[in-house]
């Protein structure tokens, strides 16, 4: 079985943690736990069973998880799915660069709606103009936590998919 998790989602469905889909299954078998999606294709097969594997679920904690005020170079690159955001090549991190949109000499800030991912050859083309990126949205993400940003980019599409839905507002700006 492909590597499986199920992300959690507190009271007011705001995502906080993501835990293996065992784990999911356990909390779901226990009632801890209320089973918003299940995956639309994989099953978990018992000698006598079929599961459902849960790949979201709602609990009752109001744990929630704050995003850092300053970002990282990494939280922008994950942010922008590692894609430069005036060519919209995806890349690997050694292969990006952090572009300051406004650039340092005109007063633009390290901030998450000042910086963007960009290749180098974007870079070095831009030099100090002051361009629009096209395929990003350089907005302070409202849930970004290093467990899910590992997790992920490793499990398999139909749950990407699916978590999206409940992750829409990575994109969006943080609530005032
Ligand atoms: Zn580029």
């Amino acid at each position: 079985m492909k590597r499986l998790f199920c992300l959690v989602l507190n009271r007011a469905f705001m995502p906080f943690d993501v835990v293996s889909w065992q784990k999911a299954i356990t909390l779901e078998w226990l009632g801890r736990c209320l089973v918003i999606e299940y995956h639309p294709t994989e099953v978990a097969r018992s000698p006598s069973q079929e599961f459902p594997v849960p790949v979201v679920v709602r609990v009752s904690s109001i744990r929630s998880t704050t995003v850092m005020d300053k970002p990282t170079r990494m939280m922008i690159y994950y942010r922008d799915n590692f894609r430069c955001g005036y060519c919209g090549k995806t890349l690997r991190d050694h292969e990006l660069t952090i572009d300051h949109i406004v650039p340092k000499s005109l007063g633009g800030t390290w901030s998450w709606e000042n910086l963007v991912t960009s290749c180098v050859q974007c870079n070095r083309a831009k030099r100090q103009e002051i361009w629009v990126p096209r395929y990003a949205e350089p907005v302070k993400p409202r849930f970004l936590f290093t467990k899910y940003l590992k997790i992920a980019r490793s499990v398999d599409i139909e749950t990407q998919e699916v978590w999206r839905r409940y992750l829409a507002c990575p994109h969006r700006k943080a609530a005032p």
